[in-house]
């Protein structure tokens, strides 16, 4: 009996070895020849904050890079990202009022509807997507509006969405995108944007939306932590795949155009099982806490910043998101261009 090494040494000088996987990698131009999947910034969002005032730029210390601005600001930002080839935003509203039913949510002359006619006027190409929720409208700081008992009441929630995403609608947004994760709401924004005329307005679903951590940074961003309680009895439960895929396709019934995973990094497997399920685009948010996270490493000299963005977005695009809504989109057009 000869030993394994003397074997294998046979075979491969006899040529039995004929997988070569290393000859698809002997070269720059024979990798890119041969990529499966690329990074696509015609999909980016970059998510913007607006907040009240004018020429108002500020700094969000967990969130290096980014900061919240006035609608001005928010403006001549837009004209930027445009010119370095950004096709879409996303527009978070940060009043400094806020009561028990979110009433500012749905002022016809609020933040997110300002910034959106002037953002339409300044630049009309750029597609406006805007986020439809109550947490930085309400005093509790909870996605909802308050039963008695402090609970979240799904059916008089749906009505305050309504009401916003019609005011969205008619302040030329988009991609009406809400995020509240109440039961029915897809169903109840859509008959009440055809009923109005808005056949055009665009829904874009936070449909698989888990009560994460990761959201740590968007908090302190948009002012909105909850007062008591956490998110969990209408955000998801991060151990279930399953569940994912159901609310996706009660979404998809009830007429969302884009369906969206939220967070993005730690639920890859989630974007691969959605993407094998609906024929819609499938969009991700890369949220606070992934770019927090990056950021804090690479400030220590701990990573690579620009290699693991990349990497990241890359694994994005391979587990199957068309569009990427992340707070890197910026600097990603600033250096590679779109
Ligand atoms: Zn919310």
């Amino acid at each position: 009996m000869k030993n394994v090494g003397e074997l294998v040494r046979r075979k491969v000088d006899t040529g039995f070895i004929v997988e070569r996987p290393r000859r698809l990698r002997s070269s720059a131009a024979m990798r890119d020849l041969v990529r499966e999947n690329r990074i696509n910034p015609d999909g980016f969002m970059q998510p913007l904050f607006v907040v009240p005032g004018t020429r108002v730029r500020e700094p969000i210390s967990s969130m290096p890079g980014i900061e919240r601005c006035s609608i001005d600001e928010t403006v001549r930002e837009c004209r930027e990202l445009w010119s370095l080839g950004l096709k879409a935003v996303l527009l978070f509203g940060v009043p400094d009022e806020k009561d028990a039913t979110a009433t500012l949510n749905y002022d016809p002359n609020g933040l997110v509807q300002r910034a959106a006619r002037e953002i339409k006027d300044a630049v009309p190409e750029l597609i406006v997507a805007a986020d439809v929720c109550n947490c930085e409208y309400t005093d509790h700081g909870h996605c909802g509006i308050l039963d008695d008992r402090g609970g979240v009441d799904n059916d008089r929630t749906l009505e305050v969405l309504v009401l916003t995403a019609l005011t969205y609608a008619q302040a030329g947004v988009d991609v009406i995108a809400p995020s509240d994760m109440m039961d029915g709401r897809i169903g109840a924004i859509r008959r009440a944007l055809d009923a109005d005329g808005y056949h055009q307005a665009t829904i874009m679903s936070y449909a698989a939306k888990y009560a994460s951590a990761f959201y740590g940074p968007f908090r302190e961003a948009a002012g909105s932590t909850p007062a008591f309680g956490d998110r969990r009895t209408y955000q998801m439960d991060p151990a279930n795949a399953r569940e994912a895929l159901r609310e996706i396709m009660l979404d998809v019934e009830e007429g969302a155009d884009i369906v969206m995973v939220k967070p993005a990094l730690a639920y890859m497997d989630v974007i691969r099982q959605v993407r094998d399920l609906v024929d819609r685009p499938v969009a991700t948010y890369n949220v606070s806490g992934e770019y927090a996270m990056v950021k804090a490493a690479a400030e220590r000299g701990w990573i690579d910043e620009i290699k693991i963005v990349d990497e990241m977005l890359l694994g994005f695009a391979r587990a199957g998101a068309d569009i990427v809504i992340t707070y890197f989109a910026k600097e990603y057009l600033r250096r590679h261009g779109a």
